[in-house]
């Protein structure tokens, strides 16, 4: 069923352009609670805004698998003013220093249109250049733009489980300019790995919550619990009817 495009209210009173100017950029619990609202990421038992519920349901994956929770960087692409608010949270967890060393911003494929809004309120040039290459099926990385030897790119994702999510597209551009030079840390909308897993020094999240997976129903302690166990796009449907 097609649902009509519909920002939330809860997100109409946000002063988008406000969250531009140096110190008044969101935080963790601001950012979530716009992610929530939009429907772009869940996680069991981890947000104030399910407070009502008593035992809120928990993802059961196509392959059987039961997760605590769900990523859906997809929700976010109507929505230019929430992202652009969201991206100044990012912004501004970077010192003036540090952003002064950077030259140019760029994002995985998936990522383009939140590390545009990040260059723009960052007063950086966006670099934008990969594709999937039809032969290899491999990612490759062609900017129509020239980088300058000696540029320090910034990596900036939406959503990433942790690091291996942002390696293809810095491989890609160390494949086609192998003396790319990189910022130190990517700076990340979401980073919710699986497990205990994270290389935290590289990884820069706005919104940190980790993800718990388990194989089958047997083995999942928030069926145990009573949590019921739900495909991804029912979740939000079935709190919502919770909690009206
Ligand atoms: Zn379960």
């Amino acid at each position: 069923m097609l649902m009509p495009l519909e920002l939330p209210r809860e997100l109409h009173g946000l002063r988008f352009s406000s969250a531009i100017a140096w110190g008044q950029s969101p935080k963790e619990e601001q950012a979530l609670a716009c992610l929530e609202a939009l429907e772009a990421v869940y996680f069991h038992g981890k947000t104030s805004e399910k407070g009502d519920l008593e035992n809120p349901p928990h993802v059961l994956l196509s392959n059987n698998k039961h997760r605590s929770g769900f990523l859906d960087p997809e929700k976010l692409k109507p929505w230019g003013n929430v992202r652009e608010y969201l991206a100044a949270g990012v912004v501004g967890m970077f010192s003036r220093q540090e952003l002064e060393q950077i030259g140019a911003v760029l994002g995985s494929p998936a990522s383009t249109l939140f590390a545009a809004d990040f260059a723009r309120l960052a007063n950086k040039p966006f670099v934008d250049g990969f594709r999937i290459n039809s032969r290899s099926a491999k990612l490759v990385f062609n900017p129509v733009e020239l980088i300058p030897s000696g540029t320090t790119l910034l990596q900036i994702e939406a959503m990433v489980a942790g690091c291996d999510d942002c390696d293809p597209a810095r491989n890609a551009v160390f494949d086609r300019f192998p003396s790319a030079k990189f910022f130190s840390g990517i700076g990340a909308l979401v980073c919710s790995p699986l497990g205990s897993g994270l290389d935290s020094k590289r990884i820069r999240p706005l919104v940190f919550r980790r993800l718990e997976e388990w194989d089958h129903q047997r083995a999942c302690p928030l069926c145990r619990l009573g949590s019921k166990p739900l495909y991804q796009e029912e979740v939000w449907e079935e709190i919502k009817k919770e909690t009206q």
